[in-house]
């Protein structure tokens, strides 16, 4: 019989990457998509373009609880991984609580289900750097107190904290991963590696004359989207449960990420970036890197491809995207 797997959010970087790791890996991957991804399949459901024909999709809501009983009830999966998540960085006082509703009631949901209905699921919540925020040491590591600055980290810190009483109180197979910042050319326009290499490309094709952005000298330790994912599936395949921080434990800068792409097209950045305070964070006081060592030893895991090695497969992969057509 195949191991059957839902994963929430299939859609996104780390959803398409895990459904092909999962096929690979010779499962029955099922995937949850809102119904506005059917409404906009070319952009929505992009990344899982390739995979479209062996996956079974779902289109509902994580947030619907009578939605989400259903759907674990018929598919009884033995895996779950719950990555969908409203993860938009405001302040807005209108979108913030949505934020926090849909984080943190779509996990209890899915754990509450699995509780009442299929207590043998193994269950994986995508928890973040982020529910360290102003952390109390560095590196970080599972023993480093949370203590998050954003509405999106207080509530993964919220789904994680659920996600381990529901582990301790329940006796339900749940873990969390403390991921790091992790890149791909799968990852949204929105964020700055990918602002970055969309930009350098449109650059080089002569479709963009400047690139804005706002503190060079953040840090942040970027991983590869691909290697993370596999932390997860391994997460859910030892003989207990546990929390994992995932991470190179290497901090850079966003110069040096700008350094690096526009050197892959042969340009100096100096020429080409201009800094817009527009785009500056409140709070970065702090950077976060994280210590591995535990899903290290734990789990044979190791993080493996250097940011730059990443920016530069980025670079490329968008200069044939523009090459192509495709509207980045
Ligand atoms: P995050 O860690 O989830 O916030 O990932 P991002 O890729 O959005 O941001 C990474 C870092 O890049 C943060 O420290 C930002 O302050 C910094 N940064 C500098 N300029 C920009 C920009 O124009 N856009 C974004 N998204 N981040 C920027």
């Amino acid at each position: 019989m195949k191991k059957k797997a839902l994963i929430t959010g299939i859609n996104g970087q780390d959803g398409s990457y895990l459904a092909e790791w999962l096929l690979a890996n010779g499962y029955e991957v099922h995937g949850l998509v809102r119904s506005e991804a059917f409404a906009k399949p070319k952009e929505r459901l992009n990344n899982i373009l390739p995979v479209l024909d062996s996956i079974k999709l779902h289109v509902g809501d994580a947030h619907d609880s009578i939605y989400i009983t259903q759907l674990i009830s018929s598919i009884r999966p033995d895996e779950i991984y719950h990555l969908a998540a409203n993860s938009f960085v405001s302040h807005a006082l209108d979108a913030e609580p949505a934020i926090v509703e849909y984080n943190f009631n779509s996990t209890h949901y899915l754990l509450a289900s699995i509780k009442a209905y299929h207590p043998s699921c193994r269950f994986y919540f995508a928890g973040s750097s982020e529910m360290f925020g102003a952390a109390e040491n560095s590196p970080q590591n599972e023993l480093t107190p949370f203590n998050p600055r954003s509405i999106y980290g207080i509530s993964k810190m919220a789904g994680a904290i659920l996600s381990k009483n529901y582990r301790r109180t329940h006796n339900l197979f749940t873990c969390n991963g403390i991921l790091y910042n992790h890149e791909s050319v799968r990852r949204g326009l929105s964020f700055v590696t990918r602002k970055i290499t969309s930009s350098v490309a449109k650059i080089a094709c002569g479709q963009l004359h400047e690139l804005e952005l706002g503190n060079l000298e953040a840090k942040r330790d970027w991983g590869y989207a691909p290697e993370y994912v596999e932390a997860m599936w391994l997460m859910l395949n030892q003989e207990s449960p546990d929390d994992y921080v995932i991470a190179t434990g290497k901090l850079h800068s966003v110069r040096e990420i700008v350094e690096c792409a526009f050197s892959c097209v042969n340009l100096d950045y100096q020429n080409y970036v201009k800094v817009n305070p527009a785009f500056h964070r409140a709070n970065e006081a702090v950077s976060l890197v994280g210590d591995s060592s535990f899903a290290q030893q734990q789990l044979n895991w190791r993080p493996q491809k250097n940011i730059f090695s990443i920016i530069e497969e980025m670079v490329t992969h968008d200069i044939e995207a523009i090459k192509q057509e495709v509207v980045l």
